[in-house]
């Protein structure tokens, strides 16, 4: 069954934008078979992440109901299927929120995960982001009121009584701020990755390509690899290189493996 898992946070710029284009790519690059969403209607940039600057159609148009959500599909090389929203000021004026999971549910049955880049703040927009999705992983810096405004919208997920299935620490510096077991203890959510300030994600976006595409051994893509597998119910260890999971693959077909009841790693398909 499709997995509707929706990227949210407290404040803006946390970097859920550039989650939902990295983890898109390591489950895709595990095998999965991954659609991203930008459902930030009135900030839309995911594209963007993924060079994708000038598109006929977008998520706009399904709210409007001028196109279906298969037509606004567009295939990146790295099997991710990209939905991305409209850059245009008139769009964002005339599309009121629509909740479109059930065309989610229909037109993308065949994804195994469908990752939603949701606006931030409280607004209608992210409410009815929210409302669109199964499950959430909560973006934060580990600062004090990056964690009060992120508290707001566990609250929130909390009253929609839906699942939160952990938190994303990012642009972790180590100066001054707060440590991961704390927020863990004070979510009382686990935390699912810590992914550190670092030049290369603001290169990787000038590059329009993810970073876990980019250069898919630094240190920031294996820790989000880590993270596509706790989301998938496999634990990777950060350490894990692609050519430690080719090996292990390879040992699969060779020797067999008893314990692994996941999908083996196998090269993004392609449609
Ligand atoms: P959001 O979607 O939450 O508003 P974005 O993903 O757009 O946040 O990220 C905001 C900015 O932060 C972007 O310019 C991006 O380059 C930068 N950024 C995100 N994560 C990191 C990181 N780990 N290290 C350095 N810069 C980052
Ligand atoms: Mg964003």
């Amino acid at each position: 069954m499709t997995r509707i898992i929706g990227v949210v946070s407290g404040k803006g710029g946390v970097g859920k934008t550039t989650l939902v284009s990295n983890l898109g790519a390591s489950l895709a690059q595990q095998g999965f078979n991954v659609a991203i969403i930008d459902a930030n209607l009135t900030g839309a940039n995911l594209g963007l992440h993924y060079g994708l600057i000038s598109y006929p159609i977008s998520v706009h148009d399904v709210m409007k109901k001028n196109a279906s959500l298969t037509d606004a599909i567009y295939k990146h090389p790295s099997g991710v299927d990209i939905i991305p929203a409209s850059l245009s000021f008139e769009d964002v004026l005339d599309t009121p929120p629509v909740n479109i999971g059930q065309e989610i549910r229909t037109a993308l049955s065949d994804k195994d995960y469908v990752l939603v880049d949701a606006a931030t703040g409280l607004d209608r927009e992210t409410l009815n982001a929210i409302d669109m999705c199964d499950e959430f992983i909560l973006v934060t810096h580990p600062e004090l009121p990056t964690i009060s405004d992120a508290l707001r919208t566990k609250s929130i997920i909390s009253k929609y009584e839906k699942k939160l299935t952990g938190i994303v620490l990012n642009r972790v510096t180590k100066k001054d701020e707060l440590k991961k077991d704390y927020i863990a203890s004070f979510f009382k959510l686990p935390i699912l990755g810590v992914i550190p300030e670092d030049p290369s994600i603001r290169r990787s976006i000038e590059l329009k390509n993810p970073i876990v595409l980019q250069n898919p051994n630094h240190k920031i893509s294996l820790e989000i690899r880590k993270i596509a597998g706790k989301v998938a119910g496999k634990e990777m260890k950060a350490g894990k290189s692609i050519l430690d999971e080719v090996l292990e693959s390879f040992s699969f077909v060779l020797f067999g493996s008893p314990s692994k009841k996941t999908k083996p790693s196998e090269t993004p398909k392609q449609k």
